[in-house]
């Protein structure tokens, strides 16, 4: 291809989201605290824009963590290797790292953390003027094809040619010339949203480097549908509490989230469901027979709705249901989906139109045909295992010189904030460590 040599770098970052970023950001610094000034971080990604996840995670706002992270509200290759990268860059951290930085969080009832701002780019350029202020050079759009580790241990970074735009005044080498580096940290999220340039490439390019991916590499924190007739999706635009609960073919509970739900025209979506997602899907790839309820009223049981409907006397069930905090149209959608009238006296329901009833309420059983797929889930569940990892450098056990972070990993959080604090957490190990570990074998050499 009269591909042309570059000099050396010594730090590559592929991909700049979240955990590239902070990778950079934390390589330079570790750099620069160790009066490193000549060692260079490039960050290279294939977006036109950088850091288009940023700017719409928590609807433009940034739910940038949680006031209380830890490794029950994650899913992945193992919550105590999970919680070990989390305690090394904890939430008063990162709460620390942005006010530094003059992005100051605060805390909503939801335990979510937001800039005071209410501006995600408020948090995009703090990360920006971090990683320039640490010489971490950010080159785009720089679309990496595959990488190669050379017998010497220096990668060769070769960019995807017809992903390939201009370079920056400052990168002189030509466009197509692939970069060398002494150490690689491969950022470059999963498959979630994959119009902003996340759409699983990294997964090939760390199997190339000797990984494996999980078997299973799926959609979470997803809107789940229903067939387009099933009554819930008339439904669609109301939003109220309710309890999800994955069981399985023997109907043993398996997980349950009670959140805020939203009914819509394609089946259901809000924080319960994008919660719940991820099990339903795992579960019903193990059990064909599994299956998802869904509670309107989190508070009642199967016993408490018979029993209040037992006494309702000349009252209808709808107007108790609407009594009890459910919307007109939901009530009168779950008594004729029950098969009860909804304005009939309760002294008229037979005992087995008012169990038919309760159970309507309480478990709904969910015929869920599917989910709405990569471009609607915001974040991947499954990746490259932690097991192929050391956790205190995210260093590869394969392929050393190469340090993953980010969505690539087989961890993923709950919807809150928890999926950048995973970002931040292991892109800081892993921005660190390379430094680290560069300074080790140059001071070496
Ligand atoms: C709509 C939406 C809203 C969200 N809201 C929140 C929220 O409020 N709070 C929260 O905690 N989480 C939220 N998330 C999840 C969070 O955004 C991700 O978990 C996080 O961004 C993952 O960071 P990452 O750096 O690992 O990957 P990404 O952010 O996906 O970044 C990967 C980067 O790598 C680049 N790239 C990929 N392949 C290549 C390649 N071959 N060559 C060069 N570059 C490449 C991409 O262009 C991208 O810039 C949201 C996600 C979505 C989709």
């Amino acid at each position: 291809m009269g591909e042309q040599a570059r000099d050396t770098l010594d730090i590559v970052v592929i991909g700049a989201g979240a955990a590239g970023l902070f990778a950079s950001i934390w390589a330079g610094r570790t750099l620069r605290e160790a009066g490193d000034q000549a060692s260079s971080v490039v960050a290279l990604d294939g977006a036109k824009k950088l850091g288009a996840k940023i700017l719409v995670a928590g609807g433009g706002r940034c739910n940038v963590t949680h006031h209380a992270v830890d490794e029950r509200q994650y899913a992945g290759t193992s919550l105590p290797a999970i919680r070990n990268v989390l305690r090394r860059f904890d939430v008063a951290r990162t709460v620390a790292f942005f006010a530094e930085l003059g992005v100051e969080l605060k805390r909503e009832e939801t335990g979510k953390l937001f800039p005071v701002t209410d501006d995600a780019h408020t948090v995009l350029d703090a990360l920006f003027a971090a990683a320039g202020d640490v010489g971490a050079a950010l080159i785009h759009p720089w679309r990496v094809g595959r990488i190669e580790r050379r017998d010497n241990g220096l990668f060769e970074v070769h960019g995807e040619v017809s992903a390939m735009g201009e370079e920056p005044p400052s990168v002189t080498a030509p466009s197509r010339a692939p970069f060398v580096a002494r150490r690689i940290v491969l950022a470059t999220g999963g498959r979630a949203l994959p119009l902003t340039g996340s759409n699983g490439q990294g997964y090939t390019i760390a199997k190339a480097l000797g990984h494996t991916v999980t078997e299973r590499v799926f959609p979470a924190l997803v809107p789940l549908t229903l067939a387009r007739d099933h009554w819930i999706c008339s439904l669609s635009g109301i939003t109220l509490a309710a309890t999800l609960e994955v069981r399985s073919s023997t109907g043993k509970r398996l997980k349950q989230f009670t959140n805020s739900t939203l009914c819509a025209h394609f089946g259901l979506s809000g924080p319960g469901v994008l919660d719940i997602s991820r099990y339903y899907t795992d579960a019903v790839r193990d059990d064909a027979r599994a299956h998802l309820v869904m509670s309107w009223l989190p508070r009642e049981t199967l016993e408490s709705v018979d029993g209040a409907l037992a006494r309702l006397g000349r009252s209808s069930a709808a107007r108790w249901l609407q009594v009890a905090g459910l919307p007109e149209r939901v009530a009168r959608a779950l008594c004729e989906s029950a098969g009860v009238d909804p304005l009939a006296p309760g002294h008229a329901l037979t005992r087995e139109s008012r169990r038919a009833l309760a159970s309507m309420v309480v478990q709904t059983p969910l015929p869920i045909t599917g989910d709405r797929g990569f471009t609607y889930a915001e974040v991947t569940a499954g990746g490259v295992p932690l097991s192929e990892i050391h956790l205190d450098t995210m260093e590869s056990r394969v392929c050393p010189g190469l340090h993953l972070c980010g969505e690539i990993l087989d961890v993923d959080g709950r919807i809150g904030g928890f999926n950048f604090q995973w970002a931040w957490a292991s892109g800081f190990v892993a921005g660190t460590a390379a430094a680290k570990l560069l300074k080790i074998s140059s001071d070496s050499r």
